[in-house]
C-alpha cells in the first residue's frame, strides 16, 4: 500500500481535515489583524498540528492573501512566496527540529538527539529571527517537537520571546506544553488540538480505497491520529499484520496456555516494528518495537471494548464489527465487572510499557490476570 498516497501535506486551510476550532482561532486572529507573535499548538502526534501551522505560515507569508469560499482567509497559491512554500524553498519560513543538530558546528552527521539541543536554537532560530525578511514581510519559525527542547535550548528561545521582532511569528509544536518553561507559556497563545472522531478518519482510509470493515477497525485503534492511521494501513497493506495480530489476540483470550501465546506476540511485534522500521528508518528498533506493543494492546482494548458495548451501542459503533462473532462470546463468557476489569488491565499493560518494563513480563502478567478471569466466570466463579 502507498503509504504517501493516503494523503498529501495540506497547502491550505481548506484542505485540512478536522480541527476547526483551532483553525477558527487563527482565522479570527488573522482577521483581526491581531495574531500572536508566539503559538503552542498543544495535541497529540498525527493529528493535524504540522499541517495547520504550515497553512498559518503560508497565509503570514503570503503576499496577496484571499478570501476563499469558506470565508477564510488563505493563501493566494500563484505569487511568489507561495511558489517559493511549494518549492520548500521558502527563505522566510525555517522549520527547526531536533535532528537539525547535525547541521549545527558542533553536531556530527551520525548524531541522533533525543532532546532538542541549544545549538540547533542558536544557530537556526536566533540570528534569522534578528533579520527583515527576505521576500515576505513576516518570518515564520515552526519549531517541531518543541517540548523535547532542553532547558538551554528554551532559555535561548526566551530570548526571542521576551521581545519578538513585530515581522516574527514563532510556533510551538508539542504533545506536551507542561514541558515547557512557564515563562514560555505566558508568553505564547495556547491552541489545543484534539484527536480526530474516528468517523473522520475512517471515511478519508475509504476515500483512499481502504476497505470499509478495514478501514473502520485502523480509524478505532488510531487513536484519533490521521498520521498513524496512514501508518497503521502501511502496515496493514505489508501482509495483514494488524488483522493477524487481531487474531492472535481473540486466540490468546481464550487460549490457557499464556506461554505459547505471549510467544506468539511478542513473535508477531517483532515483525511489524521490522515492517515499521521501513516507514520510518530514522526511529530506533527499539523503539519501534515498544510502538509494536503497545499498538496491540490497543488492538485488544478495542475488542475489549467492543464486548463492553455490544449491547448498549449500534453495530456501527463497533470496532471489529466484521468479527462480531468471538467477540460475542467473549461477552458471554465473561460478565461486565470482568470486562471492565480486563480494560483497566489493559491500560495498565500500556503504562508499564512506556516506563519500559520488559514486554514479554507484561504481556505474561496481562494474559495470566485475563486467562484467570475468563475460566473463572467459565465455571460460574
Ligand atoms: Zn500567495
Amino acid at each position: 500500500m502507498d503509504y504517501q498516497g493516503l494523503g498529501q501535506p495540506a497547502r491550505s486551510f481548506a484542505q485540512i481535515i478536522g480541527q476547526q476550532k483551532a483553525i477558527q482561532l487563527l482565522q479570527m486572529a488573522f482577521g483581526h489583524a491581531r495574531w500572536a507573535h508566539a503559538y503552542i499548538f498543544a495535541g497529540p502526534n498525527g493529528v493535524g498540528r504540522t499541517s495547520v501551522a504550515l497553512a498559518w505560515a503560508r497565509l503570514l507569508l503570503c503576499i496577496q492573501p484571499l478570501k476563499t469560499a469558506h470565508n477564510w482567509h488563505d493563501a493566494c497559491g500563484v505569487c511568489r512566496s507561495c511558489h517559493e512554500m511549494d518549492k520548500g524553498t521558502h527563505p522566510d519560513l525555517h522549520v527547526l527540529n531536533k535532528e537539525l543538530y547535525r547541521y549545527t558546528s558542533k553536531g556530527k552527521a551520525e548524531s541522533r538527539p533525543t532532546e532538542l539541543q541549544i545549538d540547533v536554537i542558536r544557530e537556526f532560530l536566533i540570528p534569522q529571527a534578528f533579520q527583515m525578511p527576505s521576500i515576505s514581510c513576516r518570518r515564520v519559525f515552526i519549531v517541531q517537537e518543541a517540548d523535547k527542547m532542553n532547558l538551554e535550548a528554551q532559555n535561548a528561545t526566551l530570548k526571542v520571546l521576551e521581545e519578538p521582532p513585530t515581522y516574527c511569528c514563532i510556533v510551538l509544536i508539542c504533545a506536551r506544553p507542561d514541558r515547557l518553561l512557564p515563562t514560555i507559556r505566558s508568553r505564547s497563545h495556547l491552541i489545543r488540538f484534539s484527536p480526530l472522531d474516528h468517523g473522520i478518519i475512517q471515511k478519508h482510509l475509504c476515500n483512499a480505497g481502504i476497505q470499509g470493515d478495514l478501514a473502520r477497525f485502523l480509524a478505532f485503534i488510531s487513536g484519533g491520529s490521521l498520521g498513524r492511521a496512514r501508518i497503521l494501513a502501511c502496515l496493514e497493506g505489508a501482509g495483514g499484520l494488524l488483522t493477524d495480530s487481531r487474531e492472535i489476540l481473540i486466540t490468546g483470550l481464550t487460549n490457557s496456555d499464556t506461554i505459547v501465546q505471549v510467544e506468539r506476540i511478542v513473535a508477531q511485534c517483532d515483525a511489524i516494528a521490522k515492517a515499521w522500521s521501513s516507514l520510518e528508518p530514522q526511529t530506533s528498533p527499539a523503539d519501534l518495537r515498544r510502538r509494536s506493543h503497545r499498538l496491540l494492546i490497543d488492538i485488544l482494548l478495542s475488542i475489549l471494548q467492543d464486548a463492553l458495548k455490544l449491547d448498549l451501542l449500534p453495530p456501527d459503533r463497533l470496532a471489529n464489527l466484521d468479527r462480531t462473532e468471538p467477540v460475542k462470546a467473549m461477552a458471554r463468557s465473561m460478565d461486565k465487572d470482568a470486562i471492565i476489569n480486563a480494560i483497566e488491565q489493559a491500560y495498565e499493560a500500556s503504562r508499564m510499557l512506556e516506563s519500559a518494563v520488559n514486554e514479554r513480563l507484561v504481556w505474561e502478567r496481562l494474559l495470566l490476570e485475563l486467562g484467570c478471569r475468563v475460566n473463572i466466570n467459565r465455571f460460574g466463579g
